[in-house]
């Protein structure tokens, strides 16, 4: 149910933890456990367990959730933060020299990118592409939201 708005977060940099389907016991453990916070639409396993440091996502629409969860956790989004986690396996991402990454990523890229991050477990590499423009985009939604002024523009 959470899974666009688990993607967000890695996108956004943060440790984010997701399971498709896992049992309630087995949620509730891991959540004990690793003392993490825990986002879920479950009303009835929040409450009628009385489970502690969680968030209640309200919303159907990502970029809603989202808002609710920065807003909630004060979470500290940050452009310098972004593509910092492989969004597959959520681990730290390293930096790549291109060497590195050629072999591994589409021809038109390497010829136009220089700099890469890559996933040590799964090997994946990311780099500023098509989608850095709507992650920037949502980047600023959630800072204005934050400070609720506009920034000034710069230059
Ligand atoms: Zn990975």
């Amino acid at each position: 149910m959470l899974g666009r708005l688990a993607r967000w977060l890695r996108i956004l940099g943060f440790d984010t933890w997701y399971f498709r389907e896992i049992d309630d016991r087995e949620l509730l453990k891991l959540h004990a456990d690793s003392g993490r916070v825990l986002l879920t639409r479950d009303t009835q396993l929040v409450q009628c367990r009385g489970v502690g440091g969680h968030v209640l996502v309200r919303s159907d629409g990502w970029e809603d959730q989202l808002r609710q969860v920065v807003v909630a956790l004060s979470l500290d989004v940050c452009p310098e933060r972004m593509l910092t986690r492989c969004l597959l396996c959520n681990l730290p991402l390293e930096n790549l020299a291109s060497e590195e990454a050629y072999g591994r990523i589409p021809d038109y890229v390497a010829g136009s990118m220089f700099a890469f991050r890559g996933c040590r477990s799964c090997d994946k590499v990311y780099w500023a592409g098509t989608h850095r423009k709507r992650m920037e985009e949502v980047v600023s939604m959630l800072r204005f939201d934050r400070k609720g002024v506009q920034e000034p523009p710069t230059g």
